[in-house]
């Protein structure tokens, strides 16, 4: 993260009018689609001025609900994505996509790739579709996911859905940046056993099926039903329900909206959507701090630095306890 500090454009063309961050946000609020993707990469870049973004966009933060999308590539996420979207247009909600790859170290918003990947949506004024890298230096998805959904959500997005691409993902990052965690299973791709591995009997809400029109599907369902029967739950914990779709002709796909509407129901009702909010302030809260430690530590001078204390420790002459408390120390005002 601290090579980004200090350049806030990098890698954007130089000579772009500089937009003051209240203005921005102002126009973001009002659906401008380009004040929009313009804090989105401020997020991606990691801009000295996100303090300021997030500082401007915390009163307007929460009314959407963020759904993630998970499951083993190949399984229809994007296909499911694209479907998901169509219906939920269809009740005029408005729809904040982001396509996450936590595997890719590059910056996103690959604009002409998101028209293509949602080529139905690409001309839809309350569709956003962005796809982001994510930079998390402390693993998984990092903290930029949470600051763009939540762009997304000063943006007027009803619902936000985020979808997971590229290889190497982490199934289980996903559930902790989204309130609705939705788990994409298809048949012919060994699911039964590989979920329980995953861990991901435990992170769905909604269990989804897809290529029901396929066989093996029922199969599928039978697995994952027993699985999930076997899972200790509270008298009033939610039951995921588990869904079959043909994502790619949009069977069942209203179902799924259905139950998502319903598990936004449960929950608002429960308590369980604050302490999942809070639960991943928590965590952002965490990895800001520690990056910022981390930055601190890094422009230390040779002696002080992590490098210096790392020759000392190797050499015998202080241990690392002690040399982590130099550190902090150093660091920690
Ligand atoms: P992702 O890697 O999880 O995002 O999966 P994609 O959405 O790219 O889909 C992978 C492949 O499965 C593509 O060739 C899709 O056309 C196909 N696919 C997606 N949904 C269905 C479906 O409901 N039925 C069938 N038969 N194929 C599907």
């Amino acid at each position: 993260m601290a090579e980004q500090h200090g350049t806030p454009t990098a890698g954007r063309p130089r000579g772009r009018s500089a937009v003051a961050v209240p203005e921005l946000v102002e126009r973001a609020r009002s659906g401008d689609p380009r004040s929009v993707a313009r804090l989105i990469s401020l997020v991606e870049d990691a801009s000295p001025l996100l303090r300021e973004v997030m500082a401007a966009l915390a009163p307007y933060a929460g009314n959407a609900i963020t759904v993630g999308i998970t499951g083993a590539p190949g399984v229809g996420k994007s296909t499911s994505t694209n479907a998901l979207v169509t219906e939920l247009r269809k009740s005029g909600k408005r729809v904040g996509v982001l396509a996450v790859d936590p595997s890719s170290p590059f910056s996103g918003g690959a604009l002409l790739g998101d028209r293509i990947r949602m080529g139905d949506h690409a001309t839809d004024k309350d569709v956003y579709i962005r796809s982001m890298a994510s930079r998390g230096h402390l693993g998984g998805l990092g903290w930029s996911t949470p600051q763009a959904v939540r762009v997304l959500d000063a943006a007027g997005c009803d619902v936000i859905l985020v979808e997971t691409v590229g290889v190497g993902q982490s199934e289980v990052d996903i559930a902790g940046l989204a309130d609705t965690t939705l788990v994409l299973l298809a048949p012919g791709m060994g699911d039964g056993i590989q979920a329980a591995k995953a861990g991901i009997l435990e992170i769905g809400d909604l269990y989804v099926i897809n290529k029901a029109d396929r066989d093996g599907a029922n199969a599928v369902r039978r697995d994952l039903r027993n699985a999930l029967a076997l899972a200790q739950r509270e008298e009033d914990a939610w039951r995921p329900p588990i869904l079959m779709t043909t994502a790619a002709n949009g069977e069942g796909v209203a179902e799924v909206v259905t139950e998502m509407e319903r598990h936004a129901d449960w929950l608002r009702a429960s308590g369980e959507l604050a302490r999942r909010r809070a639960r991943r302030a928590r965590d952002e809260i965490e990895a800001i701090a520690l990056t910022t430690l981390r930055e601190r530590w890094s422009s230390l001078g040779s002696h002080e630095s992590l490098a210096g204390l790392a020759v000392r420790v190797a050499e015998g002459t202080t241990d690392p306890y002690a040399a982590a408390d130099e550190l902090l120390d150093t660091v920690v005002t």
